[in-house]
């Protein structure tokens, strides 16, 4: 059933007050097919709505993404092969895997939203990134409504980046991932950020899967503001990729600037930095602000609009590319 004029208000983390003209939520590939039969133009395929600033009424049709769905498609060796739906919480995922004990995405707990859109951005943190782990999705056509199978090297997958924000942005909705895991012999990814630390003030020395993602989700928790709580989309900007010339340069006025190796002899300065550097952590302009724990998430102090909250990130795009003659880019879709 398609509502019209619906408050999108419950469905974003920043909890922006935009309305829908026209909105359903979709249970099945066959209730999705149908929702796109309506013709109704524009469609915004919507998760979570924790990586999205709506900055105006959407005129079109949203469709909540809520395939559910988690199912053991095969095990092969120490592999096990994970098929979950689209609509499924990403964080429900993770937890139902840890519990069974297969490894992988401990690293990527408590990330909100769902599963369906964690390709499009290629979920990361702590030193993984879904590509790790992906083997191929589902997606409907939504100008087509036929199901399609994008493998890997389909996706284009790169930092926070797949073909789903660029060729093939805003045409498919992905229906469901499938994952492979594994059974035993871990790899574990202990050495990014405080995830040794955490565990040894935990206690634990030999840990499993299920401690290192209690010790992400410590982490987490004590760094990120919850978004019931402060509305935020996380990290608002990517860490910018540079040649090494404009870090020596930034390091003649700043010699403590941090930075990160690439394969390619390129550099990664963290975002964070970078705005820190220019006075914005913990500053606040009207009802939304930079939070004063992490410069990287703006946040929404309640009642902002998104385009204050848009206004205020290109504020700080042109602080730092002024300061530091490098241009952010927003990781949170701007609609
Ligand atoms: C507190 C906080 C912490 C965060 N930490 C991290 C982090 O550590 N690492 C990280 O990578 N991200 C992080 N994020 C960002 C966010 O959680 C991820 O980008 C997440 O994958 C977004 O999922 P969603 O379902 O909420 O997507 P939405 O916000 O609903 O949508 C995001 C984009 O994907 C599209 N989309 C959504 N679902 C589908 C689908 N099924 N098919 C096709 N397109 C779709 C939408 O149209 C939109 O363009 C964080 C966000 C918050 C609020």
């Amino acid at each position: 059933m398609i509502q019209q004029n619906t408050p999108l208000l419950p469905y974003n983390t920043f909890g922006l007050a935009a309305r829908a003209a026209h909105f359903t939520e979709v249970f099945s590939v066959r209730e999705l097919q149908s929702a796109l039969q309506s013709g109704i133009q524009p469609v915004l395929i919507l998760g979570g709505g924790s990586n999205m600033l709506l900055t105006q009424d959407v005129s079109g049709l949203v469709i909540k993404n809520a395939i559910g769905g988690m199912e053991l498609v095969r095990t092969a060796g120490n592999t096990v092969l994970v098929k979950v739906g689209g609509g499924v919480v990403w964080h429900d995922f993770v937890c139902w895997v840890v519990d069974k004990g297969y490894g992988g995405i401990e690293n990527l707990s408590l990330i909100p939203g769902t599963v369906g859109a964690a390709p499009v951005q290629n979920i990361g943190a702590y030193g993984v990134e879904l590509k790790d782990v992906f083997v191929e999705l589902e997606a409907v056509e939504l100008a087509g409504r036929q199901l399609h199978v994008f493998n890997h090297a389909d996706c284009r997958f790169g930092y926070r980046d797949s073909i789903f924000k660029h060729e093939n942005k805003g045409k498919y909705c992905i229906t469901s991932v499938t994952f492979a895991l594994t059974r035993q012999d871990h790899q574990l990814h202990l050495s990014y950020g405080d995830i040794q630390k955490t565990l040894e003030s935990n206690g634990v020395t030999q840990p499993a899967i299920a401690d290192v993602s209690k010790a992400v989700i410590q982490i987490r928790s004590s760094k990120l503001p919850d978004p019931a709580v402060i509305g935020n989309c996380g990290s608002f900007f990517k860490n910018p990729e540079t040649d090494r010339a404009v870090l020596e340069k930034i390091r003649l006025s700043h010699p403590q600037v941090v930075s990160y190796n690439l394969p390619d002899g390129r550099v990664k300065i963290p975002a964070g930095w970078l705005i820190e550097q220019c006075g914005w952590k913990g500053k606040r302009v009207g009802n939304t602000g930079c939070y004063e724990k992490q410069a990287l998430v703006l946040v929404n102090y309640g009642g902002a609009t998104g385009s204050e909250v848009k206004n205020l990130a290109y504020a700080i795009i042109d602080s730092v590319e002024r300061t530091f003659g490098i241009r952010l880019e927003p990781e949170v879709n701007i609609f």
